[in-house]
């Protein structure tokens, strides 16, 4: 069960949350790489399991720090169990392409733990970044931000004919207002094969586009008048705990993610 994963998460501090990721990875014999780096002061850890000997390479990520205040469970533990899951998928194929998957720390802080992925290993070879959030809460994912920078992308390509070959309803969304994922660090970095995942109720899609569409005084204002769509409530809140979430929303970003990167292995980028 993904969720029990989740629930190991929910409630924890940054500090037991990183421990915990750890404890997990040893526990299903998952070899993992540390980088510790200090940004601005602040002293932090990112995890990353390297999978294949290629050389060009493939991002998954998530983070696993949480907002002060919230159990964290949908942001963004819900991305650290399918990752898990990920790995332990992809570790029994072939795979033509590296993979990194890689869960940050500090994304909530001002994404340190992927600004400083990028400052020591670079950009280079990298073809293609998924970034997780919000994976647990609804029945349809979510593509964003489709922005100039990656609209174009095989990001988006790749992900987009392998939504439609499994016949799961997805929506592509624009930039949304004050939120944003790791995968930001990387476009801000230059590189435009970027993009991020959430799972949303496909019955809120029009008060979810609604919500895209607002500024930020007007997104602030519905927020405080309780009329924003229930995921962004429940988002960085006392609310965003593991019951909310389903085992079926998660499994399908699982399947979701290896089919993506077995599209990669035939690719030749
Ligand atoms: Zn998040």
């Amino acid at each position: 069960m993904l969720l029990e994963i989740v629930r190991k998460f929910e409630y924890k501090s940054d500090f037991e949350r990183l421990k915990t990721l750890k404890q997990i990875l040893k526990s299903k014999n998952i070899k993992f790489m540390e980088q510790n780096y200090k940004y601005f002061g602040f002293s932090g850890t990112n995890i990353i399991v390297d999978m294949g000997k290629a050389k060009k390479h493939i991002i998954l990520s998530g983070h696993f720090d949480a907002a002060p205040g919230s159990p964290g469970a949908n942001d963004d533990a819900s991305a650290i169990a399918t990752l898990i899951d990920v790995i332990q998928k992809l570790k029994k194929l072939r795979l033509k392409n590296k993979v990194s998957v890689v869960f940050f720390d500090d994304e909530e802080i001002g994404r340190f733990g992927s600004i400083s992925y990028i400052k020591e290993f670079g950009l280079k070879d990298l073809i293609v970044v998924y970034h997780l959030e919000l994976c647990g809460y609804g029945d349809s994912i979510g593509l964003w931000p489709v922005v100039e920078t990656n609209k174009d992308s095989y990001a988006l390509k790749v992900i987009e004919q392998v939504l439609k070959e499994k016949n799961i309803y997805f929506e592509k969304v624009g930039q949304l207002p004050a939120f944003y994922g790791d995968d930001l660090s990387f476009r801000e970095a230059g590189f435009s094969h970027a993009l991020c995942i959430s799972v949303a109720p496909k019955k809120d899609k029009e008060a979810i586009k609604r919500f895209v569409k607002g500024d930020l005084l007007n997104v602030m204002f519905d927020y405080y008048a309780g009329r924003i769509p229930r995921m962004f409530q429940l988002y960085h809140s006392p609310e965003d705990k593991s019951e909310h979430l389903s085992e079926e929303a998660l499994k399908m970003v699982s399947d979701v993610l290896v089919s993506v990167v077995l599209k990669f292995n035939k690719e030749n980028l």
